[in-house]
């Protein structure tokens, strides 16, 4: 029996910066950062991962952390991920 299970999305607030991960399906969230509390839009940002394993979501959110350290800007970071994306 298949249930439906939640898709967590990895994506990065397009204000601050923060690497977070969302349930799938939501279309707009407040920033948790508590510099930044700026809502937003899920439909605009960019996904650098998805997943329906929080344990991986958590560690896919530890890693962009880990290399964004060594870029000084956002980059296209997916190539790192690819590794975890075992569902597509
Ligand atoms: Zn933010």
């Amino acid at each position: 029996m298949l249930s439906i299970i939640p898709h967590y999305t990895i994506i990065v607030c397009p204000n601050c910066g923060l690497v977070q991960y969302i349930i799938e399906g939501q279309k707009t969230r407040k920033c948790p950062n508590s510099k930044c509390k700026k809502t937003i839009d899920l439909r605009r940002v960019i996904v650098y991962g998805r997943t329906s394993d929080i344990q991986k979501a958590i560690v896919m959110v530890q890693k962009i952390k880990e290399k964004n350290h060594h870029l000084e800007k956002m980059k296209d970071i997916r190539p790192i991920l690819d590794e975890e994306d075992d569902e597509s």
